[in-house]
């Protein structure tokens, strides 16, 4: 299950805080709304790293069951598995999230899709 990654998210939220920490050490006047500014940018950032793990794993996951058959949205034709692409998402924060998803296309009309999820 997903809690195998736990470790590895503590590592993460552990490294973020002692770099907010060393940050509040060296900007001893920080004001509040610089403050706020810093911790929030590190949240995003913490956030999108989680993000990644958690798409990561689900995806080792998925890749264990069987390949469901998934028609073309154009035509209906049986779509064929074409590798893995990157795709790039946006958290609500602005981090940048990569990660690797399968790809299908269409054999009949050459249409891709990623599939849902
Ligand atoms: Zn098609």
């Amino acid at each position: 299950m997903i809690d195998k990654g736990t470790s590895q998210w503590e590592k993460m939220s552990t490294e973020i805080m002692s770099g907010m920490k060393e940050w509040a050490a060296q900007h001893p006047k920080a004001t509040f709304a610089e403050i706020e500014r810093e911790t929030m940018k590190r949240m995003a950032q913490l956030q999108a790293r989680i993000m990644e793990a958690i798409v990561r794993e689900m995806e080792a996951e998925r890749a264990q069951e069987p390949v469901e058959v998934l028609r073309c949205p154009e035509c209906g034709a049986e779509m064929h598995p074409r590798g893995k692409r990157k795709r790039r998402m946006q958290t609500q924060g602005g981090q940048e999230v990569t990660i690797q998803r399968g790809y299908l296309v269409c054999p009949e009309c050459g249409a891709g899709i990623f599939p849902p999820g």
